[in-house]
């Protein structure tokens, strides 16, 4: 029986790994993306504050060597998801069982300024692009701002606000330097008042200004102010703007999505077509868009699609959960524990901040690499 996974991404490759670990050279997978290899998000932030190379943070999938996966390095061009067939640079590819795992793209052009006034760093080259313009950065007003919901890695904004603000110190910018954020939600970290509180303090305590409710509409190039959606402006000297996220296209022309994401059961990530799955951010399952709900949603598919192989009755079933890391700066992390079911208000549990959890996350980095790609890899240069 042929699996076929669209993304090797967060979930595509959790998927692929585990049925690998489980079948060997039995598994029949191929694995379709169009990149030459995986950059873990946060391994974004690293980048652009100069913590690690883009090079040290690229996983090449030309490594991968788990056996029973036919990784394709290709561009998805069509999906039929009745027929279950993919058109790709290297050919139709036909599958008994599909699981869409394509992610969100981001899409800065559609946010007036920001290409030609400003950085997206959520795309690996936007990462690259900022971290050259943080590098040569002499101070002054720096904006961090989010155009639109849904986003990818909700805390990343604030992380982003709290490096910037360790970067400034560190380079002896502070004194000329002023760091604002703006953020299209009441509170950092929504499900977690614990979370948000001791962001909010952090923020306090280091004078970094919170715009909270308030989305960046576009940017003034010429008088370089940002325009907020409550009406205020807010001038910068280097802006870094989380972009519009939307489904890839070729899902879109699919015919899969509505309201711009993919519908799925959330127990059982199954689409409304047969055998076909979709996980992760290319999903409107309810959970934030980030790697651990991805990979949380990947567990459940392949355990589905195991007992299926196995012939035995599929009771796999979403729990809603993943741990999020949240950087505060000068080697200091928080983790919260949040779950997000159907019908019920979110909750999530704070632990730290704290030294102690660096050595956790870089952990949790590292055994996905080991997972995912046989390779020992230390994330961040900490
Ligand atoms: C700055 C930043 C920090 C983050 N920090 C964290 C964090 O600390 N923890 C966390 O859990 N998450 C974090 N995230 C979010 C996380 O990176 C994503 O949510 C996660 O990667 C989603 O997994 P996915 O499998 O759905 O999609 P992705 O990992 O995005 O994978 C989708 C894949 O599909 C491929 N693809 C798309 N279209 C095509 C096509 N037409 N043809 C071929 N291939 C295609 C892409 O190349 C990509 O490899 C962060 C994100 C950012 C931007």
């Amino acid at each position: 029986m042929r699996i076929v996974i669209l993304g090797a991404g967060f979930g595509g490759l959790d998927v692929a790994s585990r049925l690998s670990a489980e079948f060997g050279a039995a598994a029949e997978v191929v694995l379709i993306d169009q990149a030459e290899g995986f950059v873990f998000g946060f391994s974004k932030l690293d980048v652009m504050f100069g913590r690690a190379t883009a090079e040290h943070v690229l996983h090449r999938y030309a490594d991968m060597a788990n056996p029973g996966i036919t990784f394709v390095q290709s561009t998805i061009s069509a999906i039929d998801p009745v027929a279950k067939r993919v058109s790709t640079g290297e050919g139709p590819f036909d599958a008994d069982i599909l699981v869409i795992a394509l992610g969100a793209d981001v899409n800065p052009r559609v946010t007036p300024g920001l290409v030609e006034g400003g950085h997206e760093f959520y795309s690996v080259a936007g990462a690259n692009a900022a971290a050259e313009a943080i590098g040569n950065f002499a101070g002054g007003r720096v904006v961090i701002g989010v155009t639109s919901t849904p986003f990818k890695c909700p805390p990343a904004p604030s992380e982003t606000a709290l490096l910037m603000h360790e970067f400034l110190r560190t380079r002896g910018l502070l004194d000329v330097s002023h760091v604002a954020l703006a953020m299209p939600f009441s509170a950092p970290i929504p499900p977690s008042p614990d979370a948000s509180a001791a962001v909010l303090a952090a923020f306090a305590d280091r004078g970094i200004a919170w715009h909270p409710s308030a989305a960046v509409r576009g940017l003034d190039t010429g008088r370089r102010v940002a325009q907020l959606s409550d009406g205020t402006e807010l001038p910068y000297d280097l802006f870094l703007g989380v972009p519009v996220h939307e489904a890839p296209r070729v899902v879109v022309e699919a015919g899969m999505t509505v309201d711009g994401w993919i519908p799925v059961d959330p127990l059982t990530l199954r689409t409304r077509y047969p055998d076909v799955y979709a996980i992760g951010d290319v999903t409107s399952v309810g959970t934030p868009k980030a790697g651990v709900f991805a990979e949380g949603q990947a567990a459940v598919v392949a355990s589905s699609i195991a007992a299926r192989l196995r012939g035995l009755t599929d009771d796999a079933s979403y729990d809603g959960r993943g741990i999020c890391y949240i950087e505060f700066g000068d080697d200091t992390l928080a983790k919260v524990d949040v779950t997000f079911l159907s019908g019920r208000v979110p909750t999530g549990v704070l632990v730290g901040p704290s030294r102690q959890l660096v050595a956790d996350k870089n952990a949790f980095g590292a055994q996905r690499a080991a997972r995912w790609f046989g390779t020992q890899w230390q994330p961040t240069t900490q």
